[in-house]
């Protein structure tokens, strides 16, 4: 949800003459690529909400009825014209909440999607909804993974951000969750909310520990101007605990306490903010961060083909009206640089990769951001910290 860099999926072709009922924007045509993948991902964009988060700066949030309604209907329409070229292989409904959607909107999303049962078919949820009746209709409607937008489990921190869950309903979801055969959860945590401290930190981990999730993201808060966190806290003023915020570098203990604690109990960072236990790595994500394929639905979301980026219209309005359209971008040869090498695995720069970057590559390696055993390259533990200093060197190249 959320936080997710991760959960924006990217684009996959052109415009063309319009279908009947569909802006021209919306209908896709998928062009002859010579990847040699055979599945892709697919990413729908849900972006309602039951509350607007204090942090969140993103389009979505509380909208009317009748928007939803139109919105469901545009998204139908966006996947019912979509020419498949590749069968996916992962599905991942992002928001926003998707988990409001009812069985029935559920069901008819997902419609149009070929390549079930899916090796991973996610759903972002919001702690505080999910009943047995919710998971079952989830598994049915072919749903094997569910990430709960956690955030923290101690209540003075959630309720400052908006949040109306505790910690005991999370646990209670995710029993309702394996019990109706959904076994494969993660759990979204944020460092450095207000009010946190090192000992409300460790109670969450305390907390993630015992629920034994098989995947964890864990975002380091960036605040933005643009959330009502970021606007009280530019005027100086106290709600939503603006003077309350933890400093950045308490926030990088706690993201490294997280590390450390995660990895005794065997959820281990396979990404600059993602955790797993060994065969739990999310599939649809690694799409995003190996620059595989990927094909987005709704406001804002991100398709790839492999060489060109789309992006849909970021508001919900411009979605609707086709309004506000981003240009494609061509994919950049450097983008493998600072988007692979946020993977623990790091990446295999080619020879001529490793000419053309030689200068900053050295220059981190010496500073201690970066470690090669000659043919990979990737990051350091304080390279990891450090990674929006690094990428920004080789996005400037
Ligand atoms: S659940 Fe909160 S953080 Fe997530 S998109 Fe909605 S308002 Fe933003």
């Amino acid at each position: 949800m959320c936080l997710g860099s991760s959960c924006r999926s990217r684009r996959l072709a052109a415009p063309r003459a319009g279908v009947e009922g569909i802006p021209e924007v919306f209908v896709k045509v998928a062009p002859a690529l010579s990847l040699s993948v055979n599945v892709s991902g697919v990413y729908i964009s849900y972006p309602f909400c039951a509350q607007k988060c204090t942090y969140c700066n993103f389009a979505s949030g509380v909208f009317p009825r009748e928007t939803e309604v139109r919105y469901r209907q545009a998204l139908a329409r966006e996947m019912g014209a979509h020419l498949w070229q590749w069968t996916p292989d992962t599905v991942y409904l992002g928001g926003g909440t998707p988990s409001s959607l009812s069985p029935e909107d559920l069901r008819a999303q997902l419609r149009a999607i070929p390549g079930r049962p899916w090796a991973e078919a996610t759903i972002e949820a919001a702690p505080g909804g999910i009943t047995p009746d919710a998971a079952r209709a989830w598994a049915d409607a072919g749903i094997n993974r569910v990430s709960l937008g956690v955030q923290s489990f101690v209540e003075k921190e959630l309720r400052r951000t908006g949040r109306t869950h505790t910690a005991q309903t999370v646990a209670a979801e995710i029993g309702v969750l394996r019990a109706n055969g959904i076994c494969n959860i993660n759990i979204d945590l944020i460092a450095g909310l207000s009010a946190q401290t090192a000992t409300s930190w460790g109670e969450s981990l305390d907390w993630v520990e015992r629920l034994a999730p098989e995947h964890v993201s864990v975002y380091m808060l960036e605040v933005d101007q643009d959330s009502r966190l970021g606007r009280e806290m530019l005027l100086g003023g106290v709600r939503y605990g603006a003077g309350d915020a933890p400093s950045d570098d308490a926030t990088a203990d706690f993201y490294e306490l997280a590390v450390d604690r995660l990895a005794a109990v065997g959820i281990v960072r396979y990404e600059i903010s993602n955790f797993a236990r060994p065969g739990f790595e999310s599939r649809h994500n690694l799409k995003y961060w190996k620059l595989e394929p990927y094909a987005g639905f709704g406001a804002d979301a991100h398709s790839f083909d492999g060489r060109t980026r789309h992006q849909n219209p970021e508001s919900i309005d411009d979605y609707l009206t086709g309004a506000g359209q981003i240009d494609d971008v061509p994919h950049q040869s450097d983008e493998r640089f600072f988007i692979g090498l946020r993977l623990s695995a790091g990446i295999r720069p080619d020879a001529a990769e490793w000419r053309r970057y030689d200068a900053p590559i050295h220059r981190f390696l010496d500073a201690g951001l970066l470690e090669t055993d000659g043919a990979t390259l990737r990051l350091t533990r304080r390279g990891v910290l450090l990674s929006n200093e690094v990428f920004q060197e080789f996005v400037n190249l």
